[in-house]
């Protein structure tokens, strides 16, 4: 069986992780999964069915119900919900508070777990999301854990969206409330929390810039 190395790229929301899993991804040449838009992909099947996130036991069984795509096209990841590309609508503020709750119920993480493992086995990977060092791939290769305070998080998407006049009425304040809401529920649910593994090489960005980190990765690789 051919052996694929894979790197777990694991955090809270904001920390940079899929920036830095992309530059990665390209300068390894290894296929960069982004699961955050897997859980994202769902969330849109439930908002399109009418569902409330909070109603686990409709979001369970429309779970069962759901055929989800992935596929590459020029090097990027489309998500396909029962045969539609999606991938437009992901990073609305609906979708991401959706799939901040509906991402706790075990019936859709064992749904993406299967997919992002079988995945994983197919080719050399960068996975990025809160439990893939810790659950979905306990054996990876490297394990990074990113941290950065909740308010330097803020600040950067504050900045970030403000650059690109897409803040849409949000302030600093609610984009901080809105990251501590994620971060306690991704912190506190029962199933695959958000935490570091045992052998994650744990990283603070705050004062670090995107290179400094990208080098800091590297200088680990096998
Ligand atoms: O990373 P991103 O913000 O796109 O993820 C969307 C939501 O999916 C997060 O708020 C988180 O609750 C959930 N998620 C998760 N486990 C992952 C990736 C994302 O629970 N591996």
């Amino acid at each position: 069986m051919a052996q694929y190395v894979s790197i777990a790229i694991d955090g809270p929301s904001g920390v940079g992780k899929s920036t830095i899993a992309r530059l990665l991804a390209d300068k390894l040449k290894y296929t960069y999964i982004d699961t955050g838009a897997m859980f994202r992909s769902l969330a849109v099947f439930y908002i399109d069915n009418g569902a409330d996130a909070e109603d686990k036991e409709t979001v369970t069984e429309l779970t069962s119900k759901v055929r989800l795509g992935i596929e590459y096209i020029d090097g990027v990841q489309h998500m396909f919900v029962n045969g539609k590309d999606v991938t437009d609508r992901l990073r609305t503020e609906t979708v991401s508070r959706t799939a901040s709750v509906t991402s706790q119920y075990p019936e859709v993480r064992s749904m993406l777990l299967d997919m992002q493992r079988a995945i994983a086995k197919q080719q050399n990977v960068i996975m990025d999301g809160r439990d893939i060092g810790t659950v979905v791939l306990p054996d990876a290769t490297l394990k990074v854990f990113l941290t950065a305070s909740a308010k330097v998080r803020a600040e950067r998407r504050f900045r970030q969206l403000s650059e690109t006049g897409k803040l849409e009425g949000a302030t600093f304040e609610s984009i901080l409330k809105d990251l501590e809401e994620r971060d306690y529920r991704d912190s506190h649910r029962e199933t695959a929390p958000l935490k570091a593994a045992e052998d994650a090489m744990v990283i603070d960005t705050s004062d670090m810039s995107i290179e400094e980190v990208e080098n800091a990765i590297m200088k680990e690789l096998p």
